[in-house]
Protein backbone atom coordinates (compact mmCIF):
# COMPACT_ATOMS: atom_id res chain seq x y z
CA UNK A 1 0.00 0.00 0.00
CA UNK A 2 1.44 3.38 -0.78
CA UNK A 3 1.97 5.97 1.42
CA UNK A 4 -0.35 8.63 0.13
CA UNK A 5 -2.82 6.12 0.82
CA UNK A 6 -2.05 5.53 4.30
CA UNK A 7 -2.29 9.14 4.59
CA UNK A 8 -5.47 9.40 3.27
CA UNK A 9 -6.68 6.55 6.05
CA UNK A 10 -5.04 8.83 8.73
CA UNK A 11 -6.63 12.02 7.04
CA UNK A 12 -10.02 10.02 7.42
CA UNK A 13 -9.61 8.82 11.03
CA UNK A 14 -8.32 12.19 12.12
CA UNK A 15 -11.20 14.02 10.47
CA UNK A 16 -14.48 11.71 11.36
CA UNK A 17 -15.04 13.56 14.60
CA UNK A 18 -16.32 16.65 13.21
CA UNK A 19 -18.03 13.91 10.51
CA UNK A 20 -20.97 12.64 9.74
CA UNK A 21 -20.09 8.48 10.37
CA UNK A 22 -19.00 6.78 7.48
CA UNK A 23 -20.84 3.48 6.67
CA UNK A 24 -20.52 0.56 4.52
CA UNK A 25 -23.11 -2.27 4.00
CA UNK A 26 -21.88 -5.73 3.81
CA UNK A 27 -24.50 -7.72 2.22
CA UNK A 28 -24.64 -11.01 0.68
CA UNK A 29 -26.38 -14.57 1.32
CA UNK A 30 -26.46 -16.19 4.72
CA UNK A 31 -22.52 -18.17 4.79
CA UNK A 32 -21.49 -15.54 2.24
CA UNK A 33 -18.57 -14.86 4.10
CA UNK A 34 -19.59 -11.63 5.90
CA UNK A 35 -18.45 -11.67 8.90
CA UNK A 36 -15.11 -13.48 7.96
CA UNK A 37 -14.43 -10.65 5.33
CA UNK A 38 -15.33 -7.92 8.19
CA UNK A 39 -12.75 -9.10 10.43
CA UNK A 40 -10.03 -8.80 8.02
CA UNK A 41 -11.21 -5.46 6.73
CA UNK A 42 -11.07 -4.37 10.91
CA UNK A 43 -7.56 -5.44 11.46
CA UNK A 44 -6.35 -3.50 7.52
CA UNK A 45 -9.01 -0.31 7.66
CA UNK A 46 -9.46 0.58 11.17
CA UNK A 47 -13.13 0.41 10.80
CA UNK A 48 -15.99 -1.15 13.46
CA UNK A 49 -17.69 -4.58 12.60
CA UNK A 50 -21.27 -4.26 13.41
CA UNK A 51 -23.44 -7.47 12.55
CA UNK A 52 -26.95 -7.11 12.88
CA UNK A 53 -27.21 -10.71 13.64
CA UNK A 54 -24.50 -10.46 16.60
CA UNK A 55 -26.29 -7.54 18.16
CA UNK A 56 -29.46 -9.50 17.51
CA UNK A 57 -28.13 -12.87 19.55
CA UNK A 58 -26.58 -10.50 22.31
CA UNK A 59 -29.48 -8.91 22.97
CA UNK A 60 -31.22 -12.58 23.24
CA UNK A 61 -28.19 -13.47 25.86
CA UNK A 62 -28.94 -10.20 27.85
CA UNK A 63 -32.16 -11.47 28.69
CA UNK A 64 -33.74 -8.33 27.43
CA UNK A 65 -37.74 -8.15 27.42
CA UNK A 66 -37.80 -8.42 23.22
CA UNK A 67 -35.47 -11.77 23.44
CA UNK A 68 -38.24 -14.25 23.28
CA UNK A 69 -39.58 -12.27 20.04
CA UNK A 70 -36.22 -12.60 18.25
CA UNK A 71 -34.86 -15.70 19.49
CA UNK A 72 -38.10 -17.31 17.79
CA UNK A 73 -37.64 -14.94 14.35
CA UNK A 74 -34.14 -16.19 14.34
CA UNK A 75 -35.34 -19.60 14.49
CA UNK A 76 -37.74 -19.04 11.55
CA UNK A 77 -35.04 -17.05 9.11
CA UNK A 78 -37.41 -13.98 9.50
CA UNK A 79 -36.91 -10.39 9.35
CA UNK A 80 -37.02 -8.77 13.26
CA UNK A 81 -38.37 -5.57 13.28
CA UNK A 82 -36.53 -2.53 12.12
CA UNK A 83 -37.01 -0.17 15.47
CA UNK A 84 -35.39 -3.34 17.34
CA UNK A 85 -32.42 -3.59 15.27
CA UNK A 86 -31.65 -0.02 14.26
CA UNK A 87 -32.08 0.79 17.89
CA UNK A 88 -29.02 -1.44 18.49
CA UNK A 89 -27.01 -0.57 15.71
CA UNK A 90 -27.13 3.47 16.57
CA UNK A 91 -26.26 2.42 20.66
CA UNK A 92 -23.54 -0.05 19.35
CA UNK A 93 -22.44 3.08 16.97
CA UNK A 94 -22.03 5.50 20.05
CA UNK A 95 -20.42 3.21 22.28
CA UNK A 96 -18.14 2.07 19.36
CA UNK A 97 -15.71 5.68 19.98
CA UNK A 98 -14.97 4.88 15.91
CA UNK A 99 -16.78 6.85 12.92
CA UNK A 100 -16.27 4.21 10.48
CA UNK A 101 -18.30 1.29 10.15
CA UNK A 102 -19.05 -1.72 8.82
CA UNK A 103 -22.44 -3.20 9.23
CA UNK A 104 -23.12 -6.57 8.12
CA UNK A 105 -26.32 -8.37 7.76
CA UNK A 106 -28.72 -5.23 7.49
CA UNK A 107 -30.41 -3.58 6.23
CA UNK A 108 -31.97 -6.81 5.06
CA UNK A 109 -35.35 -5.18 3.43
CA UNK A 110 -36.37 -1.77 2.00
CA UNK A 111 -38.42 -1.11 5.13
CA UNK A 112 -35.16 -1.51 6.85
CA UNK A 113 -33.17 0.55 4.68
CA UNK A 114 -35.57 3.27 4.23
CA UNK A 115 -36.18 3.05 8.32
CA UNK A 116 -32.22 3.53 8.90
CA UNK A 117 -31.68 6.71 6.31
CA UNK A 118 -34.52 8.34 7.46
CA UNK A 119 -33.71 7.43 11.47
CA UNK A 120 -29.89 8.05 10.93
CA UNK A 121 -30.15 10.67 8.04
CA UNK A 122 -26.65 8.59 7.27
CA UNK A 123 -26.38 7.22 3.62
CA UNK A 124 -23.85 4.66 3.01
CA UNK A 125 -20.86 5.56 1.18
CA UNK A 126 -21.03 2.11 -0.69
CA UNK A 127 -22.31 -1.38 -0.50
CA UNK A 128 -19.82 -4.50 -0.74
CA UNK A 129 -22.04 -7.53 -1.83
CA UNK A 130 -20.82 -10.89 -1.53
CA UNK A 131 -22.27 -13.07 -4.66
CA UNK A 132 -21.90 -16.79 -3.92
CA UNK A 133 -24.07 -19.36 -4.98
CA UNK A 134 -26.90 -21.38 -2.87
CA UNK A 135 -25.37 -24.60 -2.67
CA UNK A 136 -21.70 -23.04 -1.79
CA UNK A 137 -23.27 -21.03 1.48
CA UNK A 138 -25.56 -24.01 1.94
CA UNK A 139 -21.87 -26.35 2.88
CA UNK A 140 -20.93 -23.55 4.89
CA UNK A 141 -23.21 -22.97 6.92
CA UNK A 142 -23.72 -26.71 7.46
CA UNK A 143 -19.98 -26.45 8.50
CA UNK A 144 -19.90 -23.23 10.39
CA UNK A 145 -20.18 -24.90 13.66
CA UNK A 146 -20.96 -22.72 15.77
CA UNK A 147 -23.77 -24.17 17.48
CA UNK A 148 -26.16 -21.64 15.99
CA UNK A 149 -30.33 -22.32 16.14
CA UNK A 150 -30.86 -21.50 12.39
CA UNK A 151 -27.52 -23.24 10.89
CA UNK A 152 -29.77 -26.59 10.26
CA UNK A 153 -31.23 -27.36 6.82
CA UNK A 154 -35.16 -26.63 7.10
CA UNK A 155 -33.93 -22.81 8.63
CA UNK A 156 -31.15 -22.26 5.92
CA UNK A 157 -34.00 -23.33 2.85
CA UNK A 158 -35.75 -19.96 4.81
CA UNK A 159 -33.48 -17.77 5.15
CA UNK A 160 -31.87 -18.02 1.37
CA UNK A 161 -36.09 -17.65 0.44
CA UNK A 162 -35.79 -14.31 2.84
CA UNK A 163 -32.55 -13.23 1.50
CA UNK A 164 -33.74 -13.78 -2.19
CA UNK A 165 -37.09 -11.94 -1.46
CA UNK A 166 -36.26 -9.47 0.44
CA UNK A 167 -32.74 -8.70 0.62
CA UNK A 168 -31.77 -8.61 -3.23
CA UNK A 169 -34.20 -5.90 -3.84
CA UNK A 170 -32.28 -3.28 -1.68
CA UNK A 171 -28.88 -4.37 -3.14
CA UNK A 172 -30.53 -3.94 -6.20
CA UNK A 173 -31.72 -0.33 -5.37
CA UNK A 174 -28.05 1.11 -4.00
CA UNK A 175 -26.85 -0.60 -7.70
CA UNK A 176 -29.15 1.57 -9.23
CA UNK A 177 -27.45 4.11 -7.69
CA UNK A 178 -24.11 3.06 -8.42
CA UNK A 179 -23.19 2.24 -4.98
CA UNK A 180 -22.59 -1.64 -5.24
CA UNK A 181 -19.47 -3.36 -5.22
CA UNK A 182 -19.58 -6.59 -6.06
CA UNK A 183 -17.40 -9.22 -5.29
CA UNK A 184 -17.32 -12.55 -5.94
CA UNK A 185 -17.36 -14.72 -2.85
CA UNK A 186 -16.80 -18.42 -3.75
CA UNK A 187 -13.41 -17.90 -4.00
CA UNK A 188 -11.17 -18.87 -1.06
CA UNK A 189 -10.93 -16.66 1.79
CA UNK A 190 -7.70 -15.06 0.93
CA UNK A 191 -8.59 -14.46 -2.71
CA UNK A 192 -12.24 -13.22 -1.58
CA UNK A 193 -10.02 -10.61 0.73
CA UNK A 194 -7.32 -9.38 -1.94
CA UNK A 195 -10.82 -8.43 -3.87
CA UNK A 196 -12.03 -6.64 -0.68
CA UNK A 197 -8.94 -4.77 -0.37
CA UNK A 198 -8.45 -3.62 -3.73
CA UNK A 199 -12.19 -1.60 -3.31
CA UNK A 200 -11.22 -0.21 -0.30
CA UNK A 201 -7.27 0.75 -1.46
CA UNK A 202 -9.12 2.45 -4.47
CA UNK A 203 -11.08 4.66 -2.43
CA UNK A 204 -8.17 5.70 -0.39
CA UNK A 205 -6.12 5.97 -3.68
CA UNK A 206 -9.31 8.74 -4.63
CA UNK A 207 -9.57 10.37 -1.42
CA UNK A 208 -5.39 10.68 -1.88
CA UNK A 209 -5.52 12.72 -5.18
CA UNK A 210 -8.24 14.97 -4.28
P1 LIG B 1 -21.81 -14.82 6.97
O1 LIG B 1 -21.30 -13.83 7.97
O2 LIG B 1 -21.98 -14.23 5.60
O3 LIG B 1 -23.02 -15.58 7.40
P2 LIG B 1 -19.41 -16.33 7.71
O4 LIG B 1 -18.30 -15.33 7.55
O5 LIG B 1 -19.84 -16.68 9.09
O6 LIG B 1 -20.66 -15.92 6.78
O7 LIG B 1 -18.94 -17.65 6.96
C1 LIG B 1 -19.75 -18.83 7.00
C2 LIG B 1 -18.82 -20.05 7.12
O8 LIG B 1 -18.06 -20.21 5.94
C3 LIG B 1 -17.83 -19.92 8.27
O9 LIG B 1 -17.66 -21.20 8.87
C4 LIG B 1 -16.55 -19.47 7.59
O10 LIG B 1 -15.39 -19.92 8.25
C5 LIG B 1 -16.66 -20.11 6.21
N1 LIG B 1 -16.12 -19.26 5.13
C6 LIG B 1 -16.15 -17.92 5.04
N2 LIG B 1 -15.59 -17.50 3.90
C7 LIG B 1 -15.21 -18.62 3.22
C8 LIG B 1 -14.57 -18.86 1.95
N3 LIG B 1 -14.22 -17.85 1.15
N4 LIG B 1 -14.34 -20.14 1.59
C9 LIG B 1 -14.70 -21.15 2.40
N5 LIG B 1 -15.30 -21.01 3.60
C10 LIG B 1 -15.55 -19.77 4.02
P1 LIG C 1 -26.96 -13.43 10.40
O1 LIG C 1 -26.14 -13.51 11.64
O2 LIG C 1 -26.67 -12.19 9.59
O3 LIG C 1 -26.87 -14.69 9.56
O4 LIG C 1 -28.48 -13.28 10.86
C1 LIG C 1 -29.15 -14.32 11.55
C2 LIG C 1 -30.61 -13.99 11.71
O5 LIG C 1 -30.75 -12.81 12.53
C3 LIG C 1 -31.39 -13.68 10.45
O6 LIG C 1 -31.81 -14.85 9.76
C4 LIG C 1 -32.56 -12.87 11.00
O7 LIG C 1 -33.51 -13.70 11.64
C5 LIG C 1 -31.88 -12.05 12.09
N1 LIG C 1 -31.33 -10.80 11.52
C6 LIG C 1 -30.05 -10.56 11.21
N2 LIG C 1 -29.90 -9.32 10.72
C7 LIG C 1 -31.13 -8.78 10.72
C8 LIG C 1 -31.63 -7.50 10.31
N3 LIG C 1 -30.86 -6.59 9.77
N4 LIG C 1 -32.93 -7.27 10.46
C9 LIG C 1 -33.70 -8.20 10.98
N5 LIG C 1 -33.30 -9.43 11.36
C10 LIG C 1 -32.02 -9.72 11.24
Amino acid sequence: MGTSVDAAIKEENGNVAEKKPIVVFVLGGPGSGKGTQCANIVQHFGYTHLSAGDLLRAEIKSGSENGTMIQEMIKEGKIVPSEVTIKLLQKAMQESGNDKFLIDGFPRNEENRAAFESITKIEPEFVLFFDCSEEEMERRLLNRNQGRVDDNIETIRKRFKVFLESSIPVVEYYDSKGKVRKIDAAKSVEEVFEAVKAIFTQKYEKAAAV
